[in-house]
């Protein structure tokens, strides 16, 4: 997944640039699903928060844009 423009952070509201890093995780509302794209530090902070803080970030929320 490659940002083609700018995004905030649904977390923190930082402004996430094409070519940064960030985090994205899929949710789902009552109106179907939604992709929400999250800074390095706020998909770092949900790691930790459901407790996967041991594989040395090599997989899940955070990817790395192409
Ligand atoms: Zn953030």
């Amino acid at each position: 997944m490659t940002l083609r423009r700018p995004h905030d952070c649904v977390r923190c509201g930082k402004t996430i640039d094409p070519g940064e890093e960030f985090g994205a995780v899929d949710v789902l509302d009552p109106a179907g699903e939604l992709r929400v794209l999250l800074c390095v530090d706020c998909a770092e902070a949900l790691r930790t928060f459901l407790g996967g803080t041991d594989n040395g970030g090599a997989d899940g929320a955070t990817e790395t844009p192409e």
